[in-house]
């Protein structure tokens, strides 16, 4: 690129290469990124090559990303590496395709929803399975276990202001009989010891996420996994029978207060035939 010359259009001659702080807005964010340009000394006037837009596209995108909260092109890359995946093996334990993982290393912003389900893979291989029950977090999958409970139960889930008290109760029986039937869990996702029962990490964050989540787009159940659905269904009819009875799970109860609940408690579950 330094080898690059460009003239003037306004007939100053030669243009020079600099680095120039930028304020911009970007989706209603204001971010600071760094442009590397060519310069007029004469007149001012800027020119940006291909490459030179490609690159600040690329800090836009970033600055953005980390503004956000969400991992960068360059994270995600280096988080992947320094777990010796490919690009492949990462996209088959988020769930989506080879294409995505790629877009996003160069430039494309993730969802946030697509951020967490990364930020679990990673955690996942970090922390071996004990966590997650064996499967990437798929928002869209708690979603269509929550419709399943929903059809069996004949109660409904998910409501506006609802804080998943009674919901992440059903979710937590059938992922942790799910990871000790069938070596996977439901849904991936990973549970603490509240002080109102077992409850999915980072809730709070996660219900609009899976309030507003397509089902359709989650790896379908299988005859099996319903069957541990029903079971669940089945052992608490009601919501308060699910909530009290996970009260009484000493893989609870004889917890500190935010401590993990690991997949590996489901064998010592009491309250249902696991
Ligand atoms: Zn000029």
């Amino acid at each position: 690129m330094e080898k690059e010359i460009h003239y003037c259009p306004n007939e100053h001659g030669l243009m020079v290469v600099k680095k120039i702080p930028k304020n911009i807005t970007f989706r209603g964010e204001e971010i600071s990124i760094q442009e590397e340009i060519f310069v007029c000394e004469k007149c001012g006037i800027e020119v940006a090559t291909i490459e030179q837009t490609a690159a600040i596209q690329d800090a836009i995108s970033d600055a953005y990303r980390k503004k956000m909260g969400l991992l960068t092109g360059a994270e995600i890359r280096e988080q992947r590496e320094s777990l010796s995946l490919t690009q492949q093996e990462l996209a088959k334990r988020t769930g989506v395709g080879i294409a995505s993982i790629k877009r996003w290393e160069n430039g494309i912003i993730q969802t946030k929803s697509m951020n967490i389900s990364l930020k679990e893979a990673f955690q996942k291989i970090k922390v071996g399975n004990s966590y997650t029950g064996n499967r990437a977090l798929s928002i869209p999958r708690i979603k269509l276990v929550m419709k399943e409970f929903e059809k069996e139960l004949g109660e409904s889930f998910l409501e506006e202001g609802d804080m998943m008290l009674f919901d992440a109760k059903y979710l937590w029986y059938a992922d942790m009989i799910a990871f000790h039937r069938i070596g996977q869990s439901l849904t991936g996702a990973t549970y603490a010891a509240l002080p109102h029962g077992p409850q999915m990490n980072n809730y709070k964050e996660l219900i609009g996420l899976i309030r507003d989540s397509d089902e359709t787009e989650a790896t379908p159940l299988t005859d099996e996994e319903k069957k541990i659905i029903l079971r669940v269904a089945l052992a608490f009819p009601k919501k308060q029978l699910a909530y009290e009875a996970s009260h009484r799970e000493e893989v609870w109860n004889k917890k500190t207060v935010g401590s993990t609940i690991p997949y590996s408690d489901a064998a010592k579950l009491t309250e249902i035939q696991t």
